[in-house]
């Protein structure tokens, strides 16, 4: 596999550490309130990409934190009146009710900042040790003088950042381009006891000691959101590099941003809907589906029509699906008929025109284009005349291919009854003709029936009642 690496600036062939094993740390959300469908696509977009190491048949290991400790989470407890412990656990329940939705896997391990003092306090002391971080009254920093590779993820040089940054009042860094990695307490702010007294850790630091925690002092690939290239990354590189003197991270990988009139999705800019609301509209899989309709690194503007569209693709996923699912009980035979070997020559073209998408860089658009050829496939060359070893293969294949994408997670249980689908289907009919008559008419009788029809932007949404 191919990946654009932001260290080299370039593709590189993927190799890791150690043969068969891949280590991933993702940095996760700070659990101060819902996320937003901006955070919503590094995780979607790493999902996919550990789904697909995986299908590759590499072990993996999936780490992704909570940032559950900083001034956002301070404030916003105030605000509420709880104590931070008890937001980070609000918003942690909250970010898996989100997740899951979206089709997101739980993480191999999902460690907690707050819950890794100790080795946060180790990384902070060694660089002290080092003589690359410095004590000033209850705060420590970290002197990027003493690190001679600081800049070399964003591409910039120590002077520029000296020149660029401020020393804000009350800073007692000796340069501007310095970080904090511990924070001595003010009043009122929750606090560990360390070497430099009562206090919490700075930002960056966590990632540092959270990463080597799981995934050991080297690790394959570290990824997130390109705004955190910097700082972020960099001060990580700074801390665990200079703490450990190996190299951090082999492969960088970093999502371009979800933006709204090409501006980045942010909280500061209020420019932004959480996914809580988002799955209120659209069905789950459909916003799912519409973040992995760009390529992860390209910008990708939020579109209500964009989501549409990937309902209506969606939809037909799960037509060609149910079709197999139907033909498994009307066909027979355990060996192909004549003449079908070249359509499961096609079925597994389709297959390697998948895996060439996927190994470009985690081309999801090209994947998916490759998926529905293969339902155009199902739609046209599979019928009860077919063989069922054959619809057997166009149906595990179908099936693969859209778990490796986290689609198609709709049992067929969740289907409806034959005569259901048809009164829908008659009624979409309707609608878009403009018969409203006929279309309240079917909705009566899809009720007499047990089903509530709701119309939404994704199209009807059918549910029992
Ligand atoms: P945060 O909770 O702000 O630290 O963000 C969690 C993740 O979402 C990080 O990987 C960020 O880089 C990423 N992120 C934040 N905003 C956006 C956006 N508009 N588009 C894509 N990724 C984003
Ligand atoms: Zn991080």
């Amino acid at each position: 596999m191919k990946v654009f690496n932001t260290m080299s600036r370039k593709k590189e062939d993927f190799v890791p550490i150690h043969e068969g094993k891949v280590g991933i740390y993702a940095c996760g959300p700070t659990v101060y309130d819902y996320f937003h469908i901006g955070n919503a696509r590094p995780f979607v977009v790493f999902d996919v990409l550990r789904r697909y190491l995986e299908y590759t048949g590499y072990d993996v290991t999936f780490v992704q934190n909570f940032t559950d400790i900083d001034d956002k989470m301070i404030a916003r407890a105030n605000e509420e009146g709880i104590t931070v412990k008890e937001l980070g656990d609000r918003f942690i329940e909250e970010y898996f009710k989100d997740a899951t939705a979206l089709g997101v896997r739980p993480a191999t391990v999902h460690p907690r900042a707050t819950e890794h003092i100790k080795e946060i306090i180790d990384i902070v002391q060694k660089l002290i040790d080092k003589g690359i971080a410095y004590q000033v009254g209850s705060d420590v920093y970290y002197d990027t003088s003493k690190f001679s590779g600081y800049g070399k993820l964003s591409g910039q040089n120590l002077e520029d950042l000296e020149s660029g940054a401020r020393v804000g009042v009350g800073d007692d860094k000796r340069s501007p381009a310095d970080f904090v990695l511990w924070k001595g307490q003010k009043p009122g702010e929750p606090a560990w006891e360390s070497p430099w007294g009562m206090g919490r850790p700075g930002w960056h630091i966590e990632c540092s000691a959270m990463s080597t925690t799981y995934l050991g002092e080297a690790f394959d690939i570290h990824c997130g959101g390109q705004d955190l290239i910097f700082p972020h990354h960099e001060n990580e590189i700074a801390q665990s590099e200079g703490a450990f003197g190996k190299s951090f991270v082999k492969y960088w990988m970093h999502n371009g941003f979800l933006n709204v009139d090409d501006q980045k999705m942010s909280k500061s800019l209020g420019n932004f809907f959480t996914v809580r609301d988002i799955l209120n509209e659209y069905e789950a899989e459909d916003v799912r589906m519409f973040l992995l309709s760009a390529h992860y690194r390209s910008p990708l503007n939020f579109s209500r029509e964009m989501i549409q569209q990937a309902h209506a693709s969606l939809s037909r996923l799960y037509v060609a699906r149910d079709k197999l699912i139907f033909l498994q009980g009307h066909t027979k035979g355990d060996e192909l008929l004549p003449g079908e070997e070249a359509t499961v020559e096609a079925i597994n073209g389709y297959v390697l025109k998948f895996n060439a998408g996927m190994e470009d860089d985690l081309n999801t658009a090209e994947a998916m284009g490759a998926l529905f050829e293969l339902v155009y496939l199902i739609n046209t060359d599979i019928s009860d005349k077919s063989g069922k070893k054959l619809v057997d293969t166009a149906l595990e294949t179908l099936l693969r291919l859209a778990d490796v994408l986290g689609l198609l997670m709709k049992k067929p249980e969740d289907s409806l009854p034959e005569d259901i689908q048809k009164l829908v289907d008659e009624r979409k009919q309707a609608r878009l003709d403009k018969n409203w008559a006929l279309s309240d008419s079917l909705r009566e009788q899809i009720k007499e029936k047990g089903y509530l029809v709701e119309d939404t932007k994704s199209g009807q949404k059918v549910t029992k009642a």
